[in-house]
């Protein structure tokens, strides 16, 4: 089965930028109730809708205090602990990013590592893509961050 995500945030000078629960060095960051992790949050809508689970939205409101500025792993860990218990594994996941700069591919490695230590998967599963907008509308005019996601996973059975 497969499940897809799709997430975006606003960006800001002076905030921080994480993707995929790596601190990217920027000058801009996200504005978020969490800590605006688009690629965690949109991993997360892809494994949830790969096993029929519902949204993030509805497993970790952005209205409850004890998410304000929260690390995201403690979402994705959730997510795949809730896969876990409906007994699915994770085949393979593939990102893509939409952030204008910095160029992510000195990071895609890092990301990919820390994915799989929170999924518990091998880093062979996990595939990391980005893209510029072209520097036209809210990706090329560095107003938004943004990631898609698709997620398969399997029955133990
Ligand atoms: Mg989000």
């Amino acid at each position: 089965m497969v499940g897809m995500g799709y997430d975006l945030h606003r960006l800001e000078i002076g905030k921080k930028l994480v993707l995929g629960g790596v601190r990217i060095e920027c000058e801009y960051g996200t504005i978020a109730h969490s800590d605006g992790d688009v690629l965690i949050h949109s991993l997360v809508d892809a494994i949830l809708g790969a096993a029929g689970l519902g949204d993030i939205g509805e497993h970790f409101p952005d209205t409850y205090p004890e998410y304000k500025d929260a690390d995201s792993s403690i979402f994705l860990e959730e997510a795949v602990r809730l896969l876990k218990k409906n007994n699915f594994n994770i085949v393979n996941i593939d990102v893509t990013i939409l952030l204008e700069r910095p160029k992510l591919s000195q990071y895609k490695n890092l990301i990919r590592q820390n994915i799989a230590r929170h999924c518990n998967i091998s880093i062979e599963r996990i595939n990391i893509k980005a893209k510029t907008g072209e520097r036209i509308g809210i990706i090329g005019n560095k107003e938004a961050v943004a990631a898609m996601c698709i997620c398969e996973i399997q029955h133990d059975s």
